[in-house]
């Protein structure tokens, strides 16, 4: 029985890892978790899973939740404290960071010192201190399991294999809700039309990052952090249907992929029931047959502005990749809100980005002021 922390429980991933727990009872148990905003799901979640400790994102939804009565013993915490409380909770042997932001980074990194294995489906911690985060993790000898599906689908590649015989990883991409649009189109679209994703269906903020490929750039970074590998080894293809996941190219050039029906609850179990594997409830089987055609397209840094500026931003590296990420989060909120246009996301993070001279090797403390600074200096570019 392992016994899990989830933070990030009522979201997209969250669901779909209690989905995984639920069907797995012998195997796994929810200890500790974490929400946001939406109480009416985590009141549904609390009820059925019966946690012992729960984190609420602030005071006041802290405040309506404990006067509720639950059929069982659980104890409620808010704020960033409560997040680490949860993340390192009594007996928690992994995880699951699924919440959305670099606000994950400080309880991924003492779950790390606590020997607490790690499922990572929160990308923005690993851009903004991958260093800290694989070298601690290094440190204390404990694992990173991915959750996303092309980091996934790379570590499954990579079982069994000599890392010396990776030529080069291919993350493969499917090109977000615009993905047939050219740049010129993308002037004064929608966020209605940017939250429609063709193939899957995720968070509001990953969603925008699928759409102007700044997912696809972070994802560049986790896989530089998570396999220890330079930029210039990791290339992005373009494949519109998601059932390539990604590919590994070895030195006698044979390349190895996994493949699958676009479904997060695969990574999410793998990262579970690593190095097991498990029946996968209601899970669609992929015949290829049935789609008889893949596509496959060159990844155009022009159209994709976002993708140059993470391999920039990556290869510079030190606080850069920060800028990037705490640039591009308020960017995408502000968007969000209606306050600004799509294009103007590319537009602050350029600028954010242009004016930072990179600090290298940053301590934990000046990640977190560069990221201060970042998320204040895009504040007065929106006001
Ligand atoms: P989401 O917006 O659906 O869910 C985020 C969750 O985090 C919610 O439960 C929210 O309440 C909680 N949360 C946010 N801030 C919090 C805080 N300060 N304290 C406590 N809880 C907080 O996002 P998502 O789509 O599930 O994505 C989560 C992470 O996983 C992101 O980093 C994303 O990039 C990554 N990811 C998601 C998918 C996907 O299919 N959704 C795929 C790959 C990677
Ligand atoms: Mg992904």
């Amino acid at each position: 029985m392992k016994k899990i922390s989830l933070l990030g429980a009522t979201g997209s991933i969250g669901i779909q890892t209690l989905d995984v727990i639920n069907s797995h009872p012998e195997s796994f148990k929810l200890v500790a978790m974490s929400f946001g905003s939406n109480i009416k799901s985590a009141i549904d979640i609390i009820e059925k899973f019966k946690p012992e400790f729960v984190a609420v994102k602030d005071e006041n939804t802290y405040n309506e939740i404990i006067h509720y009565s639950f059929s069982h013993n659980v104890q409620f915490g808010y704020g960033h404290e409560a997040l680490i409380e949860a993340a390192v909770y009594d007996g928690v042997e992994v995880l699951v960071n699924a919440v959305v932001g670099s606000v994950g980074l400080v309880p991924t990194l003492k779950a790390i010192e606590n020997k607490i294995t790690i499922a990572i489906a929160n990308k923005e911690t690993l851009v903004t201190a991958g260093h800290l985060v694989t070298e601690s993790a290094n440190k204390h000898g404990v694992q990173l399991l991915p959750v996303d599906s092309e980091h996934s689908a790379i570590f499954q590649c990579l079982q069994g294999e000599n890392t010396k015989n990776i030529e080069r990883l291919i993350v493969t991409a499917s090109g977000g809700s615009f993905r047939d649009k050219r740049r010129e189109e993308l002037q004064g679209v929608t966020v209605e039309q940017a939250l429609n994703h063709p193939n899957w269906s995720m968070g509001a903020k990953i969603t925008i990052d699928s759409a102007t490929m700044m997912n696809k750039g972070l994802e560049i970074i986790e896989a530089h952090w998570l396999f220890n590998m330079p930029y210039d080894n990791i290339d992005v293809l373009l494949h519109k249907e998601s059932i390539i996941h990604s590919l590994v190219e070895f030195t006698d050039r044979s390349i190895i992929a996994q493949l699958g029906t676009p479904d997060m609850r695969v990574p999410i179990q793998y990262a579970l029931t690593y190095p097991d594997r498990y029946e996968l409830k209601n899970g669609k089987r992929l015949e290829l047959w049935e789609l008889g055609k893949l596509h496959f397209e060159k990844a155009d840094f022009t159209r994709y502005k976002c993708l140059q500026f993470a391999y920039n931003s990556g290869k510079i590296g030190g606080t850069m990749p920060t800028v990037l990420n705490a640039a591009n989060e308020e960017a995408v909120a502000a968007f969000l809100k209606g306050q600004i246009t799509f294009l103007e996301i590319e537009d602050w993070i350029e600028r954010a980005l242009e004016k930072h001279e990179s600090i290298s090797h940053p301590s934990l403390e000046q990640i977190q002021e560069v990221d201060r600074l970042t998320r204040n200096f895009v504040q007065t570019l929106i006001s």
